[in-house]
């Protein structure tokens, strides 16, 4: 199947016959405009589009998955941009997108980055074995086992899989690489996890929060900086918290633009749920250290020696979740960094506490706010937010908008118990 990661942070595409890749691949296959606003309810939301228009998606050879679920089903698929027929890329775009943003901040700044999706999902049917158990990982052994398999078939090998702490949630990690590997392995990530769940009767679920009172399943995307030489460019002992001037004017950019950014990599309407204090997601537009609440997390390194230190050293974006694509997410932190780089920004020193604990005058003194508390204030922010808005095709940002408000509006009217089912049903 030739795919595309869509609004909805969805994989959808077109099948063909194995024996003409490289036709396709030469070719590409037919895609339609208005694809990009089905939503993830496969409602369609406002489309400038209509039934008129026709695209072509580039199956990319340099993303091909191609392995056996424990079923014995053959998966095979390859990500790959979308273009108009003339072969300039398509605004809605999301692989485009995230290209966009990496030259971009290549050709403004030298950098580059790395990066890597931390993955939570649950699994249907436990029986109730506790968190971080080896009790709850034996449990789930079989599936673990066959989820590596599979995904070490398709050329992606994890950094680890462990039983998290929520009701049957797992936690899978991948080594960081090229932002746009990154997100070409986690969309594959999430594809191959739900495959190999369906393939051993059981059913894996990505959906940010799957009832009111447990915690969520994030998505946290670790990066890191790298100059032009291949040198790393996070990490100054000297400098503030330990981050680079570049890094700390990265972060302080993804600060500044955090709720219009919210909008692309939390962009469901249960996201916001899962994103409040107390939830071990984050509730605030903070730079933290030690805190597994901040919005940007500095993360510990263990490594002794000063260059495995500069090395090790990354943050952590942790107001994400799989109704994003992995391409709109990374893009949105990467053009934000970038803005933050551009504008010389530094960021603010990172904070030890727990800021739900603060008054508003003491937040407000310190810069300190609440993310969006719904998806409406999230997807204002971002038509709202000029300067973020300038970094996507120009119709983008309002073509987005209007699909999260199509997914709004099918779900207005469930009762909270649907509303939690039809996420799960979902991602
Ligand atoms: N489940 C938490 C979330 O929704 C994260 C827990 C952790 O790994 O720190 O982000
Ligand atoms: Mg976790």
């Amino acid at each position: 199947m030739a795919c595309t990661s869509d609004f909805s942070g969805l994989v959808r595409g077109k099948g063909f016959l194995s024996s003409d890749l490289s036709k396709r691949i030469q070719n590409g296959v037919g895609w339609t405009p208005t694809n990009v606003q089905i939503t993830c309810f496969d409602s369609i939301a406002d489309s400038p589009y209509g039934a008129l228009g026709d695209m072509v998606l580039w199956p990319d050879p340099e993303t091909r998955v191609e392995t056996m679920l424990p079923d014995g089903a053959p998966m095979s698929f390859l990500m790959g941009p979308v273009t108009d027929l003339d072969g300039a890329p398509w605004e809605c775009c999301t692989r485009s997108i995230l290209h966009n943003a990496i030259e971009t901040l290549r050709a403004e700044t030298g950098l580059t980055v790395k990066a890597t999706f931390e993955h939570e999902f649950m699994l249907s049917g436990g029986r109730g074995s506790r968190g971080f158990t080896l009790d709850g990982f034996q449990e789930r052994r079989a599936f673990s086992d066959a989820l590596v398999e599979t995904l070490g078939a398709a050329g992606i090998e994890p950094d680890s899989i462990l039983r998290e702490y929520g009701p049957d949630q797992m936690e899978i990690t991948l080594p960081p690489t090229d932002a746009l590997k990154a997100a070409d392995q986690a969309t594959a990530l999430r594809e191959i996890t739900r495959a190999v769940a369906r393939a051993l009767d059981t059913k894996a679920t990505f959906s940010p929060l799957c009832a009111p009172d447990i915690v969520g399943n994030g998505v946290h995307i670790h990066f890191s900086l790298w100059d032009a030489e291949g040198h790393p460019a996070t990490h100054d002992p000297a400098g503030q918290d330990g981050l680079s001037p570049q890094a700390s004017a990265f972060i302080a950019g993804i600060l500044r633009h955090a709720n219009g950014v919210t909008a692309l990599t939390a962009p469901s309407v249960l996201s916001y749920e899962r994103l409040v204090p107390h939830r071990w997601s984050a509730g605030f537009n903070n730079l933290g250290a030690q805190d597994r609440e901040a919005l940007i997390r500095i993360c510990p390194v263990s490594a002794r020696e000063p260059d495995a230190r500069a090395r090790q050293f990354n943050v952590e974006f942790r107001a994400a979740d799989a109704a994003a694509s992995p391409y709109l997410a990374l893009a949105a932190l990467l053009s934000a960094g970038t803005i933050g780089l551009r504008e010389t920004l530094s960021a603010p020193a990172a904070t030890t506490e727990d800021l739900s604990l603060l008054d508003a005058k003491s937040l407000a003194d310190r810069g300190l706010a609440r993310l969006p508390q719904s998806l409406e204030e999230a997807i204002a922010a971002f038509e709202a937010d000029e300067t973020l808005r300038a970094c996507f095709p120009d119709r983008m940002p309002a073509i987005y908008a209007a699909h999260k408000r199509g997914e709004i509006d099918h779900v207005k009217d469930l009762s909270n118990e649907e509303l939690f089912a039809a996420y799960a049903a979902t991602y």
